[in-house]
């Protein structure tokens, strides 16, 4: 059951987070806390997160901070999109407790000096083309597992190496949480939601379908035999086929080891679990997509 059906108070300090949670566990014991970290801008795949963690737990943190020991040099850290009040009233509905909301000074009093870099996971995919990308991930959600102590953490599978890289690092470290892994949330079109889409303008956003798209004939190809190279190439051909497509990766692996896949006479098997991941930049916006593979 819900602590709560009234709009989520917003905390900007440890202190606050602390003292909420103590009073929360003070008066429920038992009750379950359950964690969605995101940097906000809230949309319906935050939201289904979050809804799925107000019906799993007690009391759902929602915590929204734009870390920017995840961010690059030269990417979109300054103008990554903000909005306190439509965050709250998304959180609000979906039935959210507390929203963290923590300034950087806060996070990150120091420049932290411990680093958490995992080998393995981290090196392909957006590993290979955002370097020390992980390793702000990691720091950030470890120091937010410190901090809130959840039972579960939910995240979404549209951030599946994001989601492999969490998933080993809380085994690594046997962290007392459950990680919950979210499916992705798609706009009818198919385009998979992201706060970064609004910097797509309506001819990039129209050329970006090509993703889901060419991502939906995949299961096919790989039921009637393909190699993993060959898959790489049919996706790479349906997305250059779009002018202002610029593709990073396109990419078949293992999941959720992220290795190079097995093949049987030269091609992928269908019963391993594969995961197929896009990065395609569309103008100064890059969007990852993916499908794991066999489908539920
Ligand atoms: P972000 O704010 O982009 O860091 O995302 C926060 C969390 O929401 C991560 O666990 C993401 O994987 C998840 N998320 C973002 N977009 C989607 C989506 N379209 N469907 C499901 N989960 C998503």
């Amino acid at each position: 059951m819900r602590a709560t059906l009234s709009a989520p108070t917003i905390v900007r300090t440890i202190a606050e987070l602390h003292a909420r949670l103590d009073e929360y566990r003070r008066n429920t014991p038992n009750g379950k806390v359950g964690l969605v970290p995101t940097m906000g801008y809230l949309h319906e795949g935050h939201a289904s997160l979050l809804r799925r963690s107000a019906s799993e737990n007690g009391f759902t943190v929602l915590s929204v901070f734009v870390n920017p020991l995840q961010f690059g040099p030269t990417e979109d850290l300054d103008r990554y999109p903000r909005d306190e009040e439509r965050d709250r009233a998304v959180a609000a509905e979906a039935g959210v407790d507390l929203i963290f909301m923590p300034s950087v000074a806060e996070m990150y009093p120091k420049r932290p000096l411990t680093s958490i870099s995992l080998s393995g996971v981290t090196e392909p995919l957006c590993g290979a083309s955002r370097p020390g990308h992980f390793d702000g991930v990691a720091i950030v959600v470890t120091k937010l597992f410190n901090l809130v102590r959840p039972d579960r953490a939910y995240f979404g599978l549209k951030d599946a190496q994001q989601l492999a890289v969490i998933t080993q690092m809380t085994e690594d470290l046997n962290t007392p949480v459950e990680v919950v892994p979210c499916p992705i949330v798609r706009e009818p079109s198919g385009l998979a939601l992201s706060s970064r889409n609004v910097y797509l303008s309506p001819e990039e956003k129209e050329q970006a379908l090509v993703l889901s798209r060419s991502l939906k004939q995949v299961p096919e190809w790989v039921k009637t035999g393909i190699s993993a190279k060959e898959l790489s190439e049919r996706l790479r051909q349906l997305i250059s086929k779009e002018p202002l497509a610029d593709i990073e990766y396109a990419e078949v692996l293992e999941y959720p080891s992220l290795t190079i896949p097995q093949e049987e006479n030269g091609v992928l098997s269908a019963s391993s679990r594969l995961l197929v991941a896009l990065a395609v930049r569309f103008g100064k916006t890059r969007l990852i997509d993916n499908i794991l593979l066999p489908q539920a």
